[in-house]
């Protein structure tokens, strides 16, 4: 039995993680995976049940899981809160506390979503490409940080600092991935001016030996932030550092569209994998069944991919949200609005997915 934790946090949250629970539930059962399911709160709902935005108690129970699938966390009511009270802290410290390294961010459009970029449906489709980046060291985490003083003038430093363990790690959770995929893995740097990317350079290679069948390129951020616009669907794992896996993981995700649609999976050495949609609480609709649940339902098949070593089960649900969205479904955020198309609502759209799980 593979322990499930389901923490759905705030928002629209709950509504969306009910939806992947059941399609989760349904799929993994069908190929006979055992899981058992735990609930627990984060974010505001734990602040407002034991005063904390992760208790000690969630989180033991995190650490118990195979995997843990998040809603969001956040909204008005806990807005005025000090900073390191609020519901987001409950996210920093759970990922702090699992030691996850790497965050995995697809990026992948469907058929019936291609006129939703903001490029060029040629240009978009076939778009289906993974950013690994690293999570917990580089510049944001480096020392010595800080401003100062310096000859009467205000100064300011940040430092970009990895050793090998850190980049070899990453490296091989990128050609893993890369091996359930396309087996091509895009390593991105500044290696040119950086010496942290001559490092990363010398330790890829050296990972990438272990990893023959799989094939390995090297790109500089700045052409690859050109040719993610220009040729998006050339490419299949990207790997990279904290710092430029933050703006290229955001600028794929929005190449294919809608936040409602966008998955992610944060994975570290304990073995707990963290799964989460890429969108907030949305409290503008949260209660009122409005909420796009396709993120979550895809952060489950991640899930199972990731953590339950399942591609075949992931690659069902991927293939009925496909389907959903092929028949024409689609909840509010997915409808333009010159189409005179009928949204559905939160509850129907797992309905629907559900349906064709049922059907395949
Ligand atoms: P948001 O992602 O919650 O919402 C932005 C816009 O997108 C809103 O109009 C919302 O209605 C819409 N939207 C988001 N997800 C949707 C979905 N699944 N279906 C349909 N529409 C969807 O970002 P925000 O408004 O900047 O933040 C709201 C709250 O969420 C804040 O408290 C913020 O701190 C928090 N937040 C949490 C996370 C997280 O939990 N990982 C991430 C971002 C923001």
């Amino acid at each position: 039995m593979h322990p499930i934790l389901i923490l759905p946090g705030d928002g629209i949250g709950p509504e969306v993680t009910r939806e992947a629970r059941r399609v989760l539930e349904t799929v993994a059962g069908a190929a006979g995976i055992p899981l058992g399911f735990e609930e627990s709160e984060i974010g505001g709902a734990s602040i407002d049940k034991h005063g904390t935005p992760l208790s000690d108690e969630a989180l033991e129970k995190a650490r118990r899981s195979r995997a843990v699938l998040l809603g969001a966390v956040g909204g008005p009511k806990w807005d005025a809160m000090p900073v390191d009270t609020r519901p987001e802290r409950g996210l920093l410290r759970i990922r702090k506390e699992l030691g996850l390294f790497a965050n995995l961010r697809p990026a992948h459009v469907f058929p019936a979503l291609a006129s939703a970029s903001t490029l060029r449906p040629e240009v978009v489709e076939g778009i289906d490409l993974l950013v690994v980046r690293e999570l917990t060291g580089g510049i944001y985490f480096g020392e010595p940080r800080g401003q100062a003083i310096v000859d009467g003038r205000r100064e300011a430093r940040n430092t970009m600092v990895y050793d090998e363990v850190e980049i070899a790690r990453i490296a091989r959770v990128a050609f893993e991935s890369a091996r359930r995929r396309r087996r091509e893995v895009t390593h991105v740097h500044k290696a040119n001016v950086l010496e942290v990317s001559q490092l990363w350079m010398q330790v890829v290679e050296e990972v990438a030996k272990d990893f023959p069948d799989v094939e390995l390129h090297h790109q500089l951020v700045d052409s690859m932030a050109m040719l993610l616009l220009r040729e998006p669907a050339a490419y299949d794992v990207i790997v990279t550092g904290n710092l430029f896996g933050d703006i290229l993981s955001d600028e794929a995700a929005m190449i294919t569209g809608s936040l409602g649609m966008l998955p992610s999976a944060s994975l570290g050495e304990g073995g707990v994998g963290l799964y989460e949609p890429v969108h907030g609480s949305a409290p503008d609709i949260a209660g009122e069944d409005k909420a796009n649940p396709l993120a979550a339902i895809l952060s489950a098949a991640m899930l199972l991919e990731h953590s339950l070593d399942a591609p075949e089960a992931a690659a069902t649900i991927r293939t009925a949200v496909e389907q959903v969205l092929g028949d024409g479904h689609r909840t509010a955020d997915l409808v333009a609005a010159d189409s005179g198309e009928t949204a559905i609502g939160c509850r129907e759209m797992g309905d629907r997915v559900l349906e064709k799980i049922g059907a395949a």
